[in-house]
């Protein structure tokens, strides 16, 4: 069991206001495996104070000491990977070698990016007789989603300490535990008290704190669209800055000449990935209506190569969804495409078979989808693929772009010039052509509803910065 029952805060672990506790519990046992408290407004306010205190000496550290606290952040992370790769497989269900990859070793990434491009950043130019000095815009709030637990906490942390800011973090009341063992990890290299403080808890009592209070500068979200509506409106009223992170409903779309069974085998692959409950999640597939029969056939097949169960084994390529609302919630969804007349490929709402317990649900793929149906337009966040079937090229472009969202998509075309040109058509923050790579230096976020700030790289150092112009 991986309890904790206190607070950091300003340095310190400290005692929260009351005892009740937050039960985190393993999606595949369905058992709580660690507990963490359930703090108050008013901890949030003293975590404020703290971060508060902190700024001034913080803001003023050389660019090259914060640095050094940033690659210690970063190798003593690497240090616990496996620890950490376990910890959060077994409170999000994500397969462990995924795990590994994305849940600890791309926060490692991200920490030691930031330090090389803190120390590379150019915080001063002269712009005629005006110095333009790039100063840290003050305390953070750190509000973060249960998916990536601390893939997101560190695209807020690293950028936000790099740049001069103090932080407090809200991690995920589902899935908390790797943000104590980053609050371990910076009392161990010796970060000044108060520059990163952890409050965990729940959205309305301690997010909402964060969100609305004064001494607050900027609010990082990253979560769902409604949460972050929320979130808006309560910094709203003190002016302070707000980046949001939110839902997608991103489209692959298949070109007539693309290579359809790498196009369709990937398109799948980015749907499932950790279970679906993935922003970027490539939850729409454009096929030309006459490649239809065969992407279904590829998708299915590639469906079907995929071991569900425990998502410790090595072996295990899907593992359950994070709790049992995200369950009830998906299986409502494939209920819904069934009822609304898609076509049901491979999947459906039944339990998966030998897996009595655990919130494990069947991968699922509908085909003859139609845009006005709500498995084409909701974030489902499960893995559940609509293969949408188009005419012309065209109208591909309208399907992607009929979305209150906008945050990710991928083109496939045997001609790279051609992907491109369809992907400076598509209204989403970032697109990968013909399966490249996420690039954690690239900017990082979303169009429309999917909301607005980048993170990662250069871009997302610049979002916790104010700018100064001083007229000489
Ligand atoms: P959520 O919005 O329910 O919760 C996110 C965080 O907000 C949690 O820490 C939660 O406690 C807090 N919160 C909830 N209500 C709040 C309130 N009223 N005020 C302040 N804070 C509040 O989201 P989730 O279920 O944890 O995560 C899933 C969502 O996150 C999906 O929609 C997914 O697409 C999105 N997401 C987006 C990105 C991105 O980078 N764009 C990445 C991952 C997840």
């Amino acid at each position: 069991m991986a309890v904790s029952d206190r607070l950091y805060i300003g340095g310190d672990w400290v005692e929260p206001a009351r005892t009740d506790t937050i039960e985190v519990i393993d999606p595949t046992s369905e058992q709580v495996i660690g507990a963490v408290p359930s703090a108050t407004a008013e901890d949030a306010v003293g975590a404020i104070a703290a971060a508060r205190r902190a700024f001034g000496d913080w803001a003023q550290t050389p660019a090259r000491e914060r640095v050094k606290y940033l690659t210690a952040v970063a190798e003593a992370l690497g240090a616990r990977m496996a620890e950490i790769g376990e910890l959060i497989t077994c409170e999000v269900g994500t397969p462990i070698n995924v795990s590994m990859m994305i849940q600890v070793g791309l926060p490692v990434t991200t920490f030691a990016s930031m330090a090389e491009l803190v120390e590379q950043f150019s915080f001063e130019e002269t712009i005629g007789h005006s110095v333009v000095v790039q100063e840290p815009v003050g305390v953070v709030a750190a509000i973060t989603p249960w998916n990536y637990p601390l893939h997101q906490v560190a695209a807020k942390v690293a950028p936000a300490l790099a740049c001069g800011c103090t932080v407090v973090l809200k991690p995920s009341e589902l899935a908390p535990l790797s943000a104590f063992v980053l609050a371990e990890i910076m009392e161990e290299v010796g970060l000044p008290a108060g520059v990163f403080n952890l409050v965990s808890g729940t959205g309305p009592e301690v997010g909402e704190v964060l969100a609305a209070h004064r001494e607050v500068d900027l609010v990082s979200f990253t979560g769902s669209v409604r949460t972050g509506r929320r979130i808006g409106e309560l910094a709203a009223a003190t002016v302070k800055r707000v980046t949001l992170e939110l839902g997608g409903k991103s489209a692959t779309v298949v070109l007539a000449d693309a290579e359809l069974d790498r196009a369709v085998s990937a398109g799948v692959a980015m749907c499932l990935l950790n279970s679906g409950q993935t922003c970027v999640a490539l939850s729409r597939m454009l096929v030309p209506r006459p490649f239809l029969a065969q992407a279904e056939m590829i998708a299915a097949r590639t469906v079907a190569s995929y071991t569900l169960g425990n998502p410790l084994e090595a072996t295990t390529s899907l593992g359950p969804l994070v709790s049992a609302a995200q369950l009830e919630r998906v299986r409502g969804y494939i209920g819904q495409g069934i009822d609304e007349g898609a076509k049901l490929v491979i999947g459906g709402a039944d339990p998966p078979e030998g897996l009595a317990k655990g919130f494990f649900i069947r991968p699922t793929v509908f085909s003859e989808v139609t845009r006005d149906m709500a498995i084409a337009r909701e974030e489902i966040f499960g893995p559940v693929l609509c293969i949408i079937p188009y005419d012309t090229e065209d109208e591909a472009v309208e399907i992607a772009n009929d979305s209150i969202y906008g945050l990710s998509g991928a083109v496939w075309s045997a001609d790279a010039q051609h992907a491109v040109a369809v992907a400076r058509r598509i209204r989403a923050g970032q697109l990968d052509l013909n399966g490249a790579m996420f690039n954690p230096l690239a900017p990082f976020g979303g169009f429309k509803q999917s909301g607005h700030g980048r993170e990662f790289g250069k871009f997302g150092l610049a979002e916790y910065l104010e700018t100064k112009s001083i007229q000489t």
